[in-house]
């Protein structure tokens, strides 16, 4: 890897995620294989595609086979829209009525689980008088009880969207609460009242144009999910739904946190380290300090707990981790400098570093939340071939090209 390349860009920040597209078309190649040619793939790019920045992850995504995006918010799907992309894109959480109309300006899929919002998406279909319908997709709650109408009330919505001539009946869907736990009879249940709806539809003439469930983790393990369309978000990133869920051989993590060494002290034995003074020397040591902290998604949890690798070398975090800095502990053996790489998150899983994976583990968390957590404070940069072609600061929306 090639992140010295440090091209014209203007953030130059030490602390940076490094961003492998390469990896990450990869990853969808091989995803894609899994399914048949019929079923479309749509990359979930929410939340900043998962904190690797959602512009030139989407752009690579329909490069490398994927037909459609997820997002989470109107905003989101803006964003993509204002850098070119053309692709439908299918906004997966609920939506204000107030924001109908400006999802249709962008030409955004909106999801729909209640008839206020079709109410309000058709009133803005027809004020924004568009050539073409508005794409509605019918999300059904089949179990987790979160998001969607129960089967009941989606058959009534479906019945009106199936006539209603300012809205498409684009697509409908579910999503399954624990397909992550590849044992568990949630899914199975969940796959049965979806199907039961379907049926129910089907009888009555209805058509909607795309029928999908599957998330990663059902992508993965239950190939009867596949329907029209998949939506794959966190295995795509190279990471595992849960260690339950294995990836496709060959796939792999797309990003690394690193940073550089900003300076190199001594502690005297006796001497705490950081607010609270949380960690006393237990004899003469030597320290680095990392110019990275929970107000870059460094999670102040990690406090005594984590550890960072510079050439090979095990670095502990010593103290609390505070907003903007990180100590580490340098063993006396290693010959580290001022300067010198540190890695924060590893996409190398052999190596035995800091995954995300192995950090969610540490603070009992999931991987997602490592990865989306990464702020927009930290700048990211794009590999291609090993060299770095691109940079983008999610904190001022600028993407500069080498
Ligand atoms: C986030 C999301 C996904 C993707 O889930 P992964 O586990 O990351 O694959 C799929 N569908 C919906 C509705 C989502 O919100």
């Amino acid at each position: 890897m090639n992140a010295e390349a440090n091209g014209p860009f203007v953030d130059r920040r030490a602390t940076r995620a490094i961003v492998d597209l390469d990896m990450y078309a990869t990853n969808v190649r091989l995803i894609r294989s899994r399914l048949a040619p019929h079923v479309d793939l749509m990359a979930i790019v929410k939340a900043n595609a998962y904190g690797h920045g959602a512009r030139l992850i989407a752009r690579t995504a329909l490069a490398a086979g994927a037909s459609d995006l997820g997002v989470a918010t109107v905003g989101e799907g803006i964003q993509l829209r204002q850098f070119g992309i053309v692709a439908p894109i299918l906004i997966l959480g609920p939506i204000q009525i107030a924001e109908a109309e400006t999802a249709l300006r962008f030409d955004l899929s909106i999801t729909v689980a209640d008839e206020s919002v079709l109410d309000a998406v058709a009133h803005a279909a027809r004020a924004t008088r568009r050539a073409a319908p508005a794409a509605v997709h019918l999300k059904v709650d089949s179990g987790m009880r979160r998001f969607g109408a129960n089967p009941e009330y989606a058959l009534a919505l479906a019945s009106r969207l199936a006539v209603d001539p300012n809205v498409s009946f684009a697509g409908i869907f579910t999503h399954f609460a624990a397909a992550d736990e590849p044992m568990a009879t949630t899914t199975r249940d969940q796959v049965a009242c979806f199907r039961a709806l379907l049926t129910n539809l089907n009888e009555r003439g209805i058509k909607p144009e795309r029928v999908h469930a599957a998330n990663s983790a059902a992508l993965l393990t239950a190939s009867g999910t596949h329907c029209d369309l998949a939506r794959a978000g966190i295995a795509l990133y190279g990471l595992r739904p849960s260690p339950r869920v294995p990836l496709v051989s060959g796939m792999r993590p797309v990003l690394t946190l690193t940073s550089r060494i900003a300076r190199i002290f001594d502690v005297p034995s006796g001497d705490a380290v950081g607010y609270g003074g949380t960690y006393r020397a237990a004899s003469d040591i030597r320290a680095a300090l990392i110019p990275l902290g929970y107000a870059d998604g460094y999670r102040r949890g990690l406090s005594n707990k984590g550890e960072m690798i510079a050439h090979g070398w095990r670095l502990p975090v010593i103290g609390r981790v505070s907003m903007d800095q990180t100590v580490v502990a340098i063993p006396a053996e290693a010959d580290l400098e001022v300067g010198d790489a540190v890695c924060i998150v590893s996409s190398d899983p052999a190596n035995d570093g800091p995954t995300a994976e192995r950090l969610a583990e540490l603070l009992d968390t999931i991987s997602y939340e490592i990865v989306t957590g990464i702020s927009t404070r930290v700048p990211r940069y794009y590999l291609r071939g090993g060299n770095v072609v691109a940079s983008e600061s999610l904190a001022t929306g600028v993407v500069e090209f080498s």
